[in-house]
């Protein structure tokens, strides 16, 4: 019999138990409940199952001393509240992408992806070595949140689309969903974007409310169904080069912690951060191959001249970004110096040998 049953089998039975031993029980069974809401589909691949990941290496690294409970986009708080509800306690953890959080706090598109930006080696390598997270746990503090970064989606597809992107002029007109800062790049390559959570992609792609979407890459695509719902899918993914996935928490939760369950709900995210985005490496291809071979579908490159334009336009917003206040222009200056001296290592490393092995 171990120690604690015994002694919760002792109690019951009326005798008296150790005073040495009744302070260490009572921290031993001290159940902390969270609460993690998410932006989405509950269970959806990687996404949701990485947050259910997430919620279960807490669970089981602090031996059930925290116990966190998993909701869906819509379950508790609809999708794009998420970090409202985690900044005022409604839930004391919360699963996203900073970009949705746009229209409260322009800089934290940074911490998600921007457009022919950094890749998910690059990014995860600025946010843990290149003073990233420290700009990023600035930027969400006014709002009593800890942001960690808890998933990546690597290189993701530029999208699905009913209409055949040959030249710029295509983009005009355009009814797209696509978040964060490629959706401003849409709007001034002529484009409407449209934000809406993953679980609306499919139906509003079908009825034709929109003309296109992105969502992730093949394997997110191909459970979502996207290929029943248009002609043409396009690659590559240019305005989420690497989007971070990232985990908050509420200040006020984490700080009434003790240490070793800080340290285990900071290190359980590393790991799912890790462990997100090598299933999208691994399981991407198979995903592309169902695509192409067995439903048919248009797999088709975006022309030099449009992601030439993109890049162009996205430069113009990554740019602009910066000026809107001192917190960009700082997080902005860190970005780019990091990207530079990067893509200089990777010119000489990963590209080289991309192109010849
Ligand atoms: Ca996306």
């Amino acid at each position: 019999m171990k120690r604690r049953d015994f002694i919760k089998q002792a109690s019951i039975a009326g005798l008296a138990t150790t005073s040495v031993a009744a302070p260490a029980i009572v921290h031993a069974d001290k159940k902390i409940k969270w609460k993690m809401v998410t932006t989405w589909p509950k269970n959806f691949p990687v996404l949701g199952t990485g947050a259910n990941q997430l919620a279960k290496l807490i669970t089981d690294m602090t031996n059930g001393r925290i116990k966190v409970k998993v909701y869906g986009g819509g379950e508790l708080v609809p999708a794009f509240e998420v970090f409202d509800a985690v900044s005022r306690g409604t839930a004391q953890m919360g699963h996203g992408a900073a970009y949705y959080w746009k229209g409260k706090i322009k800089e934290a598109q940074f911490f998600s992806t921007v457009p022919f930006g950094l890749n998910s080696q690059e990014m995860t390598a600025w946010l843990y070595h290149g003073g990233g997270m420290q700009l990023w746990e600035e930027t969400y503090a006014p709002f009593g949140v800890i942001p960690a970064a808890a998933g990546n989606t690597t290189v993701q597809m530029a999208g699905w689309f009913n209409k055949e992107i040959n030249s710029v002029n295509d983009l005009k007109g355009l009814k797209m969903r696509i978040p964060g800062l490629g959706g401003e790049v849409l709007k001034r390559a002529g484009g409407t974007p449209v934000n809406l959570p993953g679980g609306e992609l499919f139906t509003s792609l079908k009825t034709g409310a929109i003309d296109a979407t992105e969502w992730v890459g093949p394997y997110n695509d191909l459970a979502f169904g996207l290929h029943k719902a248009a002609k043409y899918y396009y690659y590559p993914g240019w305005h989420e080069p690497g989007t971070t996935l990232e985990a908050l928490i509420n200040k006020k939760s984490f700080d009434a912690l003790a240490e070793d369950l800080q340290t285990i709900v900071l290190n359980a995210c590393k790991v799912v951060n890790q462990d997100m985005s090598t299933e999208y490496t691994a399981k991407n291809n198979a995903a592309l191959d169902i695509l192409v071979n067995k439903h048919k579908v248009d797999l088709r490159r975006l022309p030099d001249d449009v992601l030439e334009k993109l890049k162009t336009l996205s430069d113009e917003v990554v740019r602009e970004l910066a000026g809107k206040n001192k917190a960009a222009e700082r997080i902005y200056a860190s970005y780019d110096k990091f990207r530079k001296q990067v893509t200089a290592w990777h010119e000489i490393s990963e590209k080289i040998y991309y192109n010849v092995r």
